[in-house]
């Protein structure tokens, strides 16, 4: 039985298409890259792909990644700039035995070489917010300020399941900035006889609890998606709030093998989509205060 599962609302509409091919019998891959390219080509997201909000020095910085549960391979791009979408270029590096993740212009070359269009991902609405958050004399680096990751988890009627990630990473980073999102273990991670889990936020925290693979970690030794998502994310807030620090801006989503999925948050709302046995949906994760981030999948609505 297919089942997909993505991160935002942003994701809805891709993830009913990448639904539809897992319906028709298509490849977890197939569905996986399709939903995401939808985010990755829409101006209007702010955060991914086209339209991506710029880091500090004007240019938009790509970090995509693939990873194939089926046979633990990845593939990814980091720092990238003008691939128009970087989750084919993670889709084609996976699976390589050496040269899987590739950093700026080696990545460009890699996209170009193999034919991938490229484009400025630059808008004029993209480049006016940049010039406006320069004359800013306290500038705030923020996870959520409009930024976000497009995440997508899928299986497929075949037994097949894919992770992908991709995102422009935070607005106005330092260039050469890399966040959780094409790090294996953070960002992502998919082992098929397990389940997968991907993550949004800050990646800087993300990174240091490795939420992805400690997750499928959970699942592999018998927590259901829910309960891992949201016994590794209150792990990593429960470290944070031990050292002084707040809980920190974290999402995270997860399936397992049986098509089952889960969300946690530290946010007080957290929407992602998901669909198993019945057309995709949006749904909310809600956080809490101080170390009880997380709760289970409320239904937040139908319709996008
Ligand atoms: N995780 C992303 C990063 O740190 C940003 C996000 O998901 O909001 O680059």
């Amino acid at each position: 039985m297919p089942a997909m599962i993505g991160t935002w609302q942003m994701c809805f509409e891709g993830l009913q298409e990448g639904y539809a091919i897992l319906q028709n019998g298509g490849t977890a891959g197939d569905a996986v890259q399709t939903a995401i390219m939808r985010v990755e080509d829409n101006a209007d997201y702010n955060s991914v792909g086209f339209g991506g909000l710029p880091a500090a020095d004007g240019r938009v910085y790509l970090d995509a990644a693939w990873m194939d549960g089926n046979t633990l391979h990845m593939g990814g791009i980091m720092s990238a700039e003008n691939i128009r979408n970087p989750i084919r270029a993670a889709r084609l590096l996976c699976g390589r035995e050496t040269n899987c993740l590739l950093a700026g212009r080696g990545a460009e070359r890699f996209a170009v070489e193999q034919g991938l269009p490229m484009r400025d991902m630059r808008t004029e609405k993209s480049l006016a917010q940049w010039r406006e958050e320069l004359q800013k004399a306290n500038r705030q680096m923020d996870a959520y300020r409009e930024h976000d990751t497009v995440c997508m988890i899928a299986l497929d009627d075949h037994g097949s399941m894919i992770v992908g990630t991709s995102t422009s990473g935070l607005f106005m980073k330092e260039p050469g900035r890399v966040g959780d999102s094409p790090i294996i273990g953070s960002g992502f991670y998919c082992d098929a006889r397990f389940g997968a889990a991907a993550a949004t936020g800050l990646g800087e925290d993300i990174m240091r609890g490795c939420l992805s693979y400690e997750i499928v970690s959970l699942m592999k030794r018998g927590a259901s998606p829910d309960e891992a998502c949201q016994q590794a994310l209150y792990e990593l807030v429960k470290s944070k709030v031990s050292l002084g620090e707040d809980e920190g801006s974290m999402s995270v989503i997860a399936m397992n093998a049986q098509g089952q999925y889960g969300a946690a948050t530290t946010l007080r709302i957290f929407p992602f989509a998901a669909a198993k046995n019945a057309q995709p949906r949006l749904y909310a994760a809600r956080g809490g205060k101080a170390g009880h981030a997380a709760s289970s999948a409320a239904e937040l609505k139908n319709e996008p």
